[in-house]
C-alpha cells in the first residue's frame, strides 16, 4: 500500500479499481511487476511492436502517390527497425533483470540509444536518434492505448470505476457522464478548475493537483479516495479498508440527516434569512436543485450545452432547452450567458490546440460574445423567447469594461426589436445583471451597480485574476486563498456597491459553497449564496447555527487585519 496527495475536492469517499486514460504526450507510466507476471509482460511489449508495425504499415500503405517517395522512405526506415528483433532485445531484458513494466523498459531503451548517438560526431548519424525516439513512441502509444481512451468507451463499461488521467477537461467530465464512474484523479487542474466544479455536481470524490503521481498507477489497481482529506490510497491492507468504509458509511449517514433539512428555512439564529440558490451545468440538474428545494438557479452555466457535439445548438435548441428547464421550476432561473473561453473549449480544447499564450486573460466570455454575434445573438434571443415560461434572469460573465455594457444595452435593444418585428412571444422585462470575477469589475462596482439589475461575485475567476494564480495549474493552486485580503476587500466594496445601488448581490462561485466561509460572508453582509445543490444542506446547516450578532464584530476585525495568523486564528473563532 501506498499513498499519494493531491487537492481533494467534494467530502465523500469512493473505493474502486483504478482506469488509467492516456493521452498523447504524457508521462510514462513507470510501476514493478510480480515476478509471475514477468513472461506475460514480455509478450506484451511484443504484441505492442506487433500492433505498432500494422500501424504503420497501414499508413504507408495510405500515403499519397505522387511527391510522396521521401515520406515513403523514411516509413519504410522506421519499418525496417520495427522489424528488427533487436529493438525489443534489450527491452526484454530490462523487463526480466529489473521487474518493471513494459513502456518503462522501452522508455529506458530509448534514452540508452539517444545517449550513444548523440555521442555520434557525424550529424547524419547522431539524427537517428530522433528516428529512435519516435518508433519507440509508437510502441509505447500502442501499449498505453490498450488500456483505452475516455472517448470511446461503450456507455456505462466505467461505472463503478475510479478514472485515473494527466488532466481531464471539462468536455472530459461531460462525456464521462454516460458512465457511473465512482471517482476520479488527475496529475493537473486546481481545486476551482472548471473539472474539480464538475466533479462536485456529479456527487463523486475527485483529486487533482497530483503532481505526476498517477505514473505509479496502473489499471486495476484497487484504490480509495479520500476527497476531503486529498488523499489516494493506492492497493490498500484489509484494515484501512474496513476503516474507509466505516468512514464512506458516516458521510452518507450524515447527508441523509442534513436532508432533513430541506424544508427549514436558511435562517439565522437571530432571524435574518439567506437566499440560497443553485449552480447547475447541465438542463437535466434543475431537478437537484429543485429537490434541495433551492430559492431558485443562481448560475446557470450554459456553456456546457456547446460541448462534446458537431454543432452548435441554434437558437430553437436553446429555445427548448431553457424552456424545459423552467418548465420544471416556479422560481427564478439566472442564465449566464456563453462564458467559452480559457479552459472551456467546445472540443475540450483537443483539436483546436490554441496558440494563445494567456487564454484566461484572451477573448472569453462576453468578449467572444460581443466579437461573435452569430454566436451570441441566437443565445439572447432564445433567453428573451424562453422567459414567458418563467422567471428568467440574464447573467453577464467577465465583465471589465463599462464599454461592454454600452456594447450590450444596444445589441439587447436590437435583438428585442427584431423578435418583435417577426411576431415572436418574447419577455422584454428581463433583468439584466452582470459576474463580478475581474479585479477591475470589483473596483468599479459602483459604475457597474449603476447599470445593472444585479451583480454576482464570481470568486473562482476573482481569486485567480487577482492574485495571479492559474486556477488549472497545480503549480500554484497552493496560493489559491479566499481569506486574501485584496480578496475581502473586493467582495466588501461589491457587497457595499450594490447596497448603495438599491441591487441584489449574490456569490456564486466555490466559495459560496464551503461552510469554512459562510459566517464570515453573512458578517460582510452577504445575504444571497449560490451553489452546487450538493453542498446546500451543509451551507443552510451552518446558517442555522450562526448567531450574526456576534459574528460580525469579528468579521470587522477580520477585514482590518492583515495578519495571515490573527486572520487564521479569528476564522477559527468566528467558526466555532
Ligand atoms: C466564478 O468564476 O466564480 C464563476 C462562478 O464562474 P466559473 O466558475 O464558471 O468561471
Ligand atoms: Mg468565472
Amino acid at each position: 500500500m501506498f499513498t499519494l496527495h493531491g487537492n481533494g475536492v467534494g467530502s465523500g469517499i469512493a473505493i474502486g479499481s483504478a482506469r488509467v486514460v492516456r493521452r498523447p504526450g504524457q508521462d510514462i507510466p513507470s510501476y514493478n511487476i510480480e515476478p509471475a507476471d514477468i513472461e506475460s509482460e514480455v509478450q506484451r511489449l511484443q504484441e505492442g511492436v506487433r500492433s505498432a508495425i500494422s500501424a504503420l504499415k497501414k499508413v504507408t500503405s495510405q500515403s499519397p502517390g505522387e511527391g510522396a517517395a521521401e515520406v515513403r522512405s523514411i516509413l519504410g526506415a522506421h519499418l525496417l527497425m520495427l522489424e528488427d528483433p533487436m529493438l525489443s532485445h534489450e527491452p526484454v531484458d530490462i523487463i526480466r533483470n529489473r521487474q518493471i513494466n513494459a513502456e518503462a523498459a522501452l522508455q529506458i531503451h530509448a534514452r540508452n540509444l539517444e545517449k550513444i548517438f548523440s555521442e555520434f560526431d557525424d550529424p547524419y548519424l547522431s539524427s537517428k536518434s530522433v528516428d529512435i525516439a519516435q518508433i519507440i513512441n509508437r510502441v509505447q502509444g500502442e501499449l498505453l492505448d490498450e488500456q483505452g481512451d475516455l472517448d470511446n468507451q461503450p456507455e456505462g463499461s466505467l461505472d463503478g470505476e475510479i478514472i485515473v488521467a494527466n488532466d481531464l477537461m471539462p468536455a472530459d467530465t461531460i462525456a464521462l457522464r454516460r458512465h457511473r464512474i465512482a471517482a476520479f484523479i488527475t496529475n493537473l487542474g486546481g481545486p476551482i478548475s472548471h473539472t474539480a466544479i464538475l466533479a462536485r455536481s456529479m456527487k463523486i470524490p475527485a483529486i487533482v493537483g497530483l503532481h505526476g503521481g498517477i505514473r505509479y498507477l496502473r489499471t486495476g489497481d484497487l484504490l480509495i479516495i479520500d476527497g476531503k482529506r486529498g488523499v489516494v490510497l493506492i492497493n490498500p491492507d484489509e484494515s484501512a479498508l474496513e476503516t474507509y468504509r466505516r468512514r464512506r458509511e458516516k458521510i452518507i449517514r450524515t447527508h441523509q440527516e442534513m436532508d432533513s433539512l430541506i424544508e427549514a428555512e436558511a435562517s439565522t439564529l437571530d432571524g435574518i434569512r439567506v437566499s440560497l440558490t443553485s449552480n447547475i451545468e447541465l438542463p437535466e440538474e434543475i431537478l437537484e436543485s429543485v429537490s434541495q428545494n433551492a430559492a431558485g438557479v443562481g448560475l446557470y452555466r450554459t456553456e456546457f450545452m456547446y460541448m462534446n457535439r458537431d454543432s452548435m445548438p441554434d437558437e430553437e435548441e436553446q429555445y427548448e432547452i431553457y424552456t424545459s428547464v423552467l418548465s420544471q421550476t416556479t422560481r427564478p432561473v439566472t442564465i449566464r450567458t456563453l462564458d467559452l473561453g480559457a479552459d472551456k473549449q467546445v472540443d475540450g480544447g483537443r483539436v483546436s490546440d490554441s496558440q494563445i499564450t494567456n487564454p484566461a486573460l484572451g477573448r472569453r466570455a462576453i468578449r467572444l460574445c460581443l466579437h461573435d454575434l452569430s454566436l451570441f445573438k441566437p443565445q439572447l434571443r432564445a433567453i428573451y423567447r424562453s422567459a414567458v415560461h418563467g422567471q428568467v434572469k440574464m447573467m453577464i460573465p467577465m465583465l471589465s469594461n463599462i464599454d461592454e455594457l454600452d456594447q450590450l444595452f444596444v445589441l439587447l435593444e436590437e435583438v428585442k426589436q427584431e423578435l418583435a418585428s417577426q411576431g415572436l412571444d418574447f419577455d422584454s422585462e428581463v433583468p439584466v445583471g452582470g459576474m463580478v470575477e475581474v479585479p477591475a469589475a470589483a473596483i468599479a462596482a459602483d459604475l457597474f451597480a449603476a447599470r445593472l439589475d444585479f451583480l454576482s461575485i464570481g470568486t473562482n475567476d476573482l481569486i485567480q485574476y487577482t492574485l495571479a494564480i492559474d486556477r488549472i495549474d497545480d503549480e500554484v493552486n497552493y496560493l489559491y486563498d479566499p481569506l486574501h485580503p485584496s480578496i475581502l476587500r473586493l467582495i466588501q466594496t461589491t457587497i457595499n456597491a450594490g447596497e448603495s445601488a438599491g441591487i441584489p448581490v449574490s456569490m456564486c462561485g466555490e466559495m459560496a459553497g464551503d461552510v469554512k466561509y459562510t459566517r464570515v460572508l453573512l458578517g460582510m453582509g452577504l445575504r444571497d449564496f449560490s451553489m452546487d445543490p450538493a453542498v446546500m444542506m451543509e451551507v443552510k446547516h451552518q446558517i442555522r447555527l450562526t448567531d450574526l450578532g456576534q459574528v460580525k464584530p469579528k468579521v470587522g476585525e477580520l477585514l482590518r487585519t492583515g495578519d495571515q495568523k490573527k486572520v487564521k486564528q479569528l476564522v477559527d473563532e468566528i467558526n466555532a
